[in-house]
């Protein structure tokens, strides 16, 4: 019936509206597993902001997608078992799975057929997408979807003849980020780093054989479309900036590099399946132990939202995300100081982490607590104070434990600790608590939230309170 509805539309569509003229750029070669598609009709693949556009009857014949158009909205869903995304005419903001999420190029209307952008359909539906700019070619590949999740094993290097397309087996980078002295990778399948230095500029490579980015990487750092990209480092005395790329097709390998301002020493390591670590140390005092060594307990700080997912706002730009990542970041600077405790952020500046990822990173460092800090909102903005959440029983002394400190440093109103089924704290293994300080629907919490010795005494409070439940303090 929706099929039909839209024929019976793109039929009307087509008489009703005037033929726009074609843009001057020249249109995409599109390649699916091998095969090169002939896009037949007068609507051709077009290129606008350096996005592959197509005709979205190329999504629904040649992927095989459920596509439906909404004539009174000018929308387009497209849609799988798991997926649906939703795509409007001439704007750039969509959503997947009822998420929102933002286009580099608005689909439009040619010669009376919608253009959606390919790769983004392509990747949020989970198929392995690369672009060539000198053939414009977009090249499209189905995976094998049999295996679960993060249990991909790579082939041992070397093995697997010579195979020109790098799909199946290989381990996925999802994230990178850089925190003080620690590099974090985080992928889905182990890939095991193998690690140089070069000098002149000094820098750190680390290569990863049989990886490629995943498909949400783009979610958290820029990728171009020759697959590379970089983000300057802040505030780090010792790193200026890291690139990542994929280096090389056969074998599948990305590369990072860590700009240093001078020769350092570096320990590359796996934890557990799923994360990398580099650690960087001054040349001469190579002591760093792998985190959680000799004995020392293992607190992950995970500031919630970043950078497109800002949580919740008390308007003026005071974002829930930045006030999460200031109380990380005061956390970890206090705890840091206790010669018993090793600290890991899950972010460290203003990147996007799929709650998986942070669930993930606590998970391959066997760590002893994960601390998930948020600011509340609520429809009325009398609510106001502080709230601690646990899910899963074993968490409930800790939620205790902290709460009794973050209140006491909030001086805001005590709701209490509380069941909360939120997938950080649910996910999660080791004791962990999602932490609400206070509203920032409310007028009096959100200029508390906001204020520099609040934020202080509060991490001050949430320090001591983790402090006492792994009994280091
Ligand atoms: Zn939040």
């Amino acid at each position: 019936m929706k099929k039909f509805g839209f024929l019976l539309f793109l039929f009307v569509f087509m008489w009703a509206i005037p033929n726009y003229g074609h843009a001057a750029s020249a249109g995409a070669q599109i390649v699916l597993d091998g095969k090169q598609i002939n896009v037949t009709g007068s609507a051709q693949p077009e290129i606008i902001n350096g996005t592959t556009m197509v005709p979205f009857r190329v999504i629904s014949e040649n992927l095989g997608y459920k596509v439906n158009w909404n004539q009174g909205k000018k929308s387009v869903q497209v849609s799988n078992d798991d997926t649906e995304i939703q795509l409007a005419i001439g704007s750039k903001s969509a959503a997947v799975n009822g998420k929102k999420v933002t286009l580099n190029a608005s689909p439009v209307i040619r010669s009376g057929s919608a253009l959606v952008p390919l790769r983004f359909i392509g990747e949020q539906m989970g198929l392995d997408v690369s672009w060539d700019s000198s053939s414009k070619t977009v090249t499209l590949i189905t995976q094998n979807s049999g295996s679960g999740d993060g249990e991909t094993t790579p082939p041992a290097s070397g093995n697997d003849g010579n195979d020109s397309v790098p799909s199946e087996g290989l381990a996925l980078v999802n994230g990178i980020s850089l925190s003080d002295n620690r590099m974090l990778i985080t992928t889905t399948g182990t890939a095991k780093p193998n690690t140089f230095t070069m000098a002149g500029p000094d820098r750190i490579v680390i290569d990863l054989p049989n990886a490629a980015f995943s498909n949400t990487f783009r979610d958290s750092l820029t990728l171009s479309q020759d697959l590379s990209g970089e983000f300057a480092v802040m505030d780090n005395e010792n790193v200026t900036n890291i690139r990542y790329a994929l280096f090389q097709d056969n074998p599948s390998t990305v590369r990072v590099v860590i700009d240093l301002n001078k020769a350092m020493s570096y320990k590359a390591y796996n934890e557990g399946n799923d994360l990398i670590i580099v650690d960087l140390m001054e040349k001469g005092s190579e002591t760093t132990a792998p985190v959680g060594d000799g004995g020392k307990k293992v607190v992950v700080i995970d500031a919630g939202h970043g950078a497109k997912d800002p949580g919740a706002s008390a308007g003026g730009g005071r974002n829930e995300k930045t006030f999460n990542l200031a109380m990380a970041l005061k956390v970890e600077q206090v705890l840091k100081q206790n010669p018993d405790l090793d600290v890991v952020l899950t972010r460290d500046d203003d990147t996007f982490l799929e709650l998986s990822e942070r669930v993930k990173i606590a998970k391959n460092l066997n760590a002893d607590v994960f601390i998930s800090i948020h600011a509340n909102s609520a429809g009325s903005s009398s609510a106001s104070g502080t709230e601690t959440y646990y899910q899963r029983s074993s968490s409930k002394t800790l939620a205790n434990t902290v709460h009794k400190h973050l209140v006491e440093a909030t001086q805001l109103t005590n709701r209490g600790v509380r069941y909360g089924n939120f997938h950080v704290i649910r996910e999660t293994t080791m004791p962990a608590v999602l932490l609400e300080i206070g509203y920032l629907s409310n007028s009096n919490d959100a200029a508390a939230l906001f204020s520099e010795d609040f934020q202080n005494r509060v991490a001050q409070g949430i320090a001591d309170g983790i402090e006492e439940y792994l009994g280091v303090n």
